[in-house]
């Protein structure tokens, strides 16, 4: 049994249930619903079946002979997340939780989604699982991601656009929260990251711990031995968590998070939470939180859709407190490097959430003797940020061309 949550789903001083008396007993709902599935063969069997056959599990771990020669320092592997069925991570969880709504009996499934990877993920599941299915999105962010709306849509979601506040990921969430209030009794409300209150981040942790569970088989047939060192890129910290929890009693592997550095740390377009957050409850969970003197939410920046939301999942911010994780900022134009950097020198375009870690391993592995070993968490593919890309590099790309 995992040490961390306790039984009120706290992380050290982080975590726990700050949420509207209404939904307690959803959580709580919730909470029971996934202790039996955890006990129940059936559950697991199905996640494993669907996890082989749908997800395209298990996702290969990529030794990089030509990054670590170019780099000329620490021997560099990829765990290839961006070879699940929609492109993430983000399938491992989706699909975990939507066989938890199908256990659960719940018709309907909503969810939040910032860049739309989630929302994507989201409305796959629950056309597989024939589930009415609704979808939370900034009206910035529908703007700014057209083609994952249509791509929800098409997978027969229905997307609702959310004007409120900064019409981007958190107001999306915000949203989503307010209408699982009125919805609790046929809806599964489908967190998309280790965030959230009590026992999301548990739950989500937990689906992804497939990531380092693998990862650790694999590599230790690659190596013989343990990784020295694990990074990822981190926003709520899902990726992080599934590919780091199977390592964390080995303390002499070492846990780097990446964030969102965007315009530079130093003045106010990132979203560095565990670089220059402080202590505070937002969206049902006391964590580290990128806010005014007042409390109020600041607004966020990265060049990465799917990294800019202003908080951080209680376990890693309590990871960060208590030492066991390292952690550090990444700019914009670091990601974009890093991101030609991949595309180069192994042939595989990253997300440009990923290439945050992509670029942190660039700078860290060319210090490092050659016996050490990395693994990197290549969370998800770079199909979807083909325009920001090609807008960075000033290079012109027609709609569709
Ligand atoms: C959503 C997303 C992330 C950030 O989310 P975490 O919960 O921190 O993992 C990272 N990479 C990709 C490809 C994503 O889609």
């Amino acid at each position: 049994m995992p040490a961390f949550p306790d039984t009120h789903g706290h992380f050290g001083d982080f975590g726990g249930k700050f949420v509207a008396e209404t939904l307690m007993p959803a959580l709580f709902e919730l909470e029971q619903a996934y202790k039996e599935a955890r006990r129940d063969p059936k559950f697991h069997a199905d996640l494993e079946r669907y996890s082989r056959e749908y997800v395209g599990r298990p996702t290969p771990l990529f030794f990089c002979a030509n990054l670590t020669a170019k780099l000329g320092g620490a021997r560099i592997y990829l765990k290839r997340e961006d070879l699940c069925h929609t492109g993430a991570h983000k399938a491992n969880n989706a699909l975990g939780q939507a066989l938890l709504a199908v256990r659960m009996k719940k018709e309907r499934i909503s969810a939040e989604t910032g860049a739309g990877q989630h929302g994507v993920a989201t409305a796959t599941f629950s056309a597989l699982f024939q589930r009415a299915c609704e979808v939370f999105m900034g009206s910035v962010d529908v703007e700014r991601q057209a083609l994952n709306v249509f791509r929800m849509k098409l997978l027969g979601a229905k997307v609702t656009a959310v004007d409120s506040g900064t019409k981007s990921l958190k107001d999306a969430m915000s949203e989503a929260l307010r209408d699982w209030t009125a919805t609790v009794r046929d809806t599964y409300y489908l967190i998309g990251s280790a965030a959230g209150p009590h026992p999301y981040p548990m739950i989500v942790r937990d689906f992804q711990t497939v990531i380092g569970r693998e990862a650790r088989r694999q590599i230790v047939k690659h190596e013989g031995r343990l990784p020295d060192i694990l990074i990822a890129c981190v926003n709520g910290g899902s990726n992080a968590i599934g590919l780091m929890y199977p390592f964390i009693k080995d303390k002499n592997v070492r846990m780097i998070f990446v964030e969102a550095g965007g315009l530079g740390i130093n003045g106010p377009s990132h979203a560095a939470t565990l670089t220059l957050g402080t202590p505070g409850v937002l969206h049902g969970n006391r964590t580290l939180l990128l806010q005014d003197e007042l409390g109020q939410i600041r607004d966020t920046h990265s060049i990465a859709a799917g990294l800019d939301y202003p908080g951080v999942g209680p376990e890693l911010a309590h990871l960060r407190d208590s030492g066991r994780a390292e952690y550090a900022a990444v700019t914009d134009a670091e990601a974009l490097e890093a991101f030609r950097l991949l595309c180069e020198t192994e042939g595989i375009i990253p997300a440009l959430e990923s290439s945050h870690a992509i670029a942190y391993t660039a700078k860290l592995a060319p210090t490092l003797p050659k016996e050490q070993v990395i693994i990197i968490n290549l969370s998800g593919r770079g199909d979807k940020d083909m325009n920001t890309v090609a807008r960075a590099l000033g290079v012109p790309l027609r709609e569709g061309g």
